[in-house]
């Protein structure tokens, strides 16, 4: 078949960045809004989501999965909005867990949905996958994700899952003066279940978040004030483009990542590539512009045409935002993180 034409050369970008992940976005709906990534006024009752026909469909979220592994991607996460609200999920894993190439494929959900698509999930041929939770408390949980959910809910999902023997890892957003008083309970929570939990800064996605650096708790602080608590040591690092930098609670096998993305950018090593639910292709999470790759699809563009696209974008690609923040943050019109996923 066309797409497994020879590949030549590692595909590099300007700065000689392969492409090797290739994050999905397999709807741009959720069930939650919470307040960093889809603000009830921006995507309230009269927001247009995107309707059904122009959307991926599994045929085309496979057949571009596929050229992009010939293009050297073997990682690929499926994100949202909430994929979990799509209802091919399974066979969405089915499918991508089945092409030969993709050597790690994950999921990152919000957990609410979780319970009873475990069994499902696992059974489709998906081995990990990523749960964000910000708060175990039910309360500032309810407040955080915009719908009054329960995070007993999601930690029942977390528990399904583990059962059904998937790996899990759980990602913590924390806002200054709103969730640090959870970061205890939280590592405290996990590192009694063996779940890896997972700092990730706050950060000024999209256009209508009203972020400022003030909010934003450094992940060193936030590693500080777990080791005083729980001592921690540092873990080595396991590949080219690892995002979290590790570390392992004093003597156990526990262990906590930090992603950093504001205050220690990592574009100098990003390799990944983002498609939205509506096909359009994106090389950074705070990208403006974007490529209509399902608009070639369906003018009937063969998948050496695909290639040729994909190729052309990535060669070009100069996206180092997070190490100009600063410059940049109130200028730029960026793409909405619901559209993309993280
Ligand atoms: N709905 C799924 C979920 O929440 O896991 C997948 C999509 S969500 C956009 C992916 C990740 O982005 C979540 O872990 C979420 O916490 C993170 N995220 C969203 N907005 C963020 C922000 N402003 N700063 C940092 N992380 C953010
Ligand atoms: Fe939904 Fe995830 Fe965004 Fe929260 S972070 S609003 S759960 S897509
Ligand atoms: Fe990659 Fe863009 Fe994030 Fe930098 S800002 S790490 S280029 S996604």
């Amino acid at each position: 078949m066309e797409h497994q034409a020879e590949r030549v050369q590692p595909l590099v970008d300007t700065l000689q960045r392969p492409l090797r992940d290739l994050r999905i976005s397999v709807t741009d709906r959720c069930n939650f809004r919470c307040r960093y990534c889809m603000p009830e006024e921006m995507f309230g009752s009269n927001f247009r989501f995107l309707p059904q026909d122009k959307l991926l469909t599994i045929d085309e979220i496979t057949r571009i999965t596929m050229i992009f592994v010939s293009l050297g991607v073997s990682k690929v996460r499926i994100t949202g909005g909430e994929p979990l609200l799509n209802k091919e999920i399974a066979e969405i894993i089915r499918r991508i867990s089945h092409i030969e190439g993709v050597n790690d494929l994950a999921i990152t959900t919000n957990g609410s949905l979780l319970k009873q698509n475990a069994r499902a999930l696992k059974d489709a041929g998906l081995k990990r996958l990523t749960v964000s939770l910000d708060s175990l408390n039910d309360e500032r949980f309810g407040k955080l994700n915009g719908r009054g959910f329960s995070a007993q809910h999601v930690l029942e999902g977390i528990e399904a899952a583990a059962n059904e023997g998937l790996t899990v890892k759980i990602n913590m957003v924390v806002q200054k003066g709103i969730n640090d008083q959870d970061i205890i309970p939280m590592a405290r929570y996990f590192k009694e279940r063996g779940h890896t939990l997972r700092f990730i800064e706050y950060m000024d996605v999209g256009n209508s978040n009203g972020w400022n650096v003030g909010h934003v708790i450094s992940n060193k602080c936030i590693m500080q004030t777990i080791h005083e608590k729980m001592p921690l040591e540092p873990v080595e690092s396991n590949y080219y483009g690892e995002v979290a930098t590790r570390y392992r609670y004093q003597g156990s096998n526990e262990e906590i990542g930090f992603i950093s993305s504001v205050s220690q950018a990592f574009c100098h090593s990003c390799t990944r590539a983002r498609l939205s639910a509506e096909g359009h292709l994106y090389t950074c999470l705070f990208a403006a512009e974007k490529v209509d790759l399902l608009g070639s699809i369906r003018s009937g563009a063969t998948d050496n045409e695909i290639m040729s696209i994909i190729s052309g974008v990535w060669k070009m690609r100069q996206d180092r935002y997070s190490d100009t923040r600063r410059d940049q943050t109130s200028q730029r019109v960026k793409v909405e993180m619901s559209r993309i996923g993280g």
